[in-house]
């Protein structure tokens, strides 16, 4: 069975040139960039080829570019250290966020006594920024504020220019999780006045392991991980050159040809919408992602009946996918994203499918995919037809 994959916000398949970087460096590079010697200086060379190359694309220094090994550990750092070292007693965020921002502002709370606030959204997933200025005015503790770029899940996408301007007049710190953004969407920091963002390699065809933390040189943060003067203590530890080669591979590849790729995925997208709007004409779309307001990888469709088995029988169709949900036993739970957003009736007897496309992603895999739902959705099928015959 061919199998088609459609869960490219989870993660994406390598890019075949990224494999070739990161071959020939495992190969031939494997000097301790740390090293004075010519094999370190080497692979200290490559590692600053990739900073640059990086730093230039998002209008920043090199120097504010800290190679760490995924989003988690980029957002925690972040977090944890605005904490312990920036004075940070407040922290504004939102229902939304990933887990590992998520989990590291509860445990700041309950580690340090942090104040957290929420910021609620509306049933299509958007957040107040008047809400949000209210909060800002409201308080004299250090604050800062962490809310992503695009939500994982239904893609909302946040105005990161206007809530890093809001937080500039108030005097807090802005960090965003761009994880779902970096290297799909044209950032320019030197216009965007955030003080931290995060990357990671594999959203973009680049290899898992391999992420980095974008810290504005004025923030004055420091490293959680310490022994060691590597990311200029930012970040103690040996780098994983491999892992960052493959990430400077995947990131000029998707830097240069993002509006190509852009533009494609859009299409496929709005293939995928018309076509469970033709088939499934009762469901609905998530969020905003069925509107321009939304990261174009992702749309996130609610079925009009429920069936929390869902994503396990599309699997067996050779079809993957994301419920967007904690699993267990295979039987999805709505996640916290989808409880915030969806009423009691939707939560109920809808059933919310995450679809998230690359550019590898053809309108046959999409075709795939449709009549793979309807095959797993007969039963729903049926009981319509009957119920409009009666
Ligand atoms: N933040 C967001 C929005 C994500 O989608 C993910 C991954 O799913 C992460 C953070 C975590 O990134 P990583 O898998 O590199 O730890």
């Amino acid at each position: 069975m061919e199998k088609v994959y459609l869960d490219n916000a989870a993660t994406t398949p390598l890019n075949e040139e990224v494999i070739d970087a990161m071959v020939s460096v495992l190969r031939d590079n494997y000097g301790n960039p740390s090293s004075t010697h010519s094999f370190g200086q080497e692979a200290k060379t490559l590692l600053e080829e990739v900073r640059r190359k990086i730093a230039k694309a998002l209008r920043v220094t090199p120097g504010e570019i800290v190679f760490t090994s995924c989003g988690t550990e980029s957002n925690n750092m972040i977090i944890k250290s605005c904490v312990n070292y920036l004075g940070v007693q407040r922290i504004i965020t939102s229902p939304l966020e990933h887990k590992c921002v998520a989990e590291t502002c509860l445990e700041m709370k309950k580690l340090h006594g942090v104040e957290l606030v929420y910021l609620r959204p509306d049933n299509k997933a958007n957040l107040s920024l008047e809400k949000l200025e209210v909060l800002l005015q409201n308080s004299e503790k250090k604050t800062l504020v962490t809310l992503m770029h695009a939500n994982n899940e239904v893609g909302n996408l946040l105005d990161l220019q206007k809530v890093a301007e809001l937080c500039k007049k108030y005097d807090a710190l802005f960090h965003s999780d761009t994880v779902q953004t970096m290297a799909h969407l044209d950032l320019d920091f030197s216009k965007i006045p955030v003080d931290f963002a995060s990357c990671s390699a594999h959203k973009f065809h680049g290899p898992k392991g391999s992420g980095f933390a974008f810290v504005r040189k004025a923030s004055g943060l420091k490293g959680i991980i310490t022994g060691g003067p590597q990311e200029r203590s930012l970040r103690a530890g040996t780098e994983n050159v491999c892992g960052i080669v493959g990430l400077g591979k995947a990131w000029e590849l998707s830097i240069d040809n993002m509006s190509t790729y852009s533009s494609y995925i859009k299409d496929i997208k709005n293939y995928c919408k018309s076509e469970i709007e033709k088939n499934f004409p009762e469901a609905k779309f998530n969020g905003e992602s069925a509107t321009e307001n939304s990261l174009y990888t992702v749309l996130n469709i609610l079925l009009p009946f429920n069936n929390p088995l869902i994503g396990l029988q599309l699997d067996m169709q050779g079809v993957a996918i994301s419920q967007g949900s904690a699993c267990s036993s295979g039987a999805a739970r709505p996640s916290m994203v989808l409880m915030s957003i969806l009423d009691e009736e939707e939560l109920e007897n809808c059933t919310p499918l995450r679809v998230s496309f690359s550019h590898y992603t053809t309108k046959a895999d999409i075709d795939k995919f449709i009549s793979a739902l309807k095959e797993v959705s007969r039963d729903y099928i049926i009981e319509k037809q009957n119920t409009e015959h009666r």
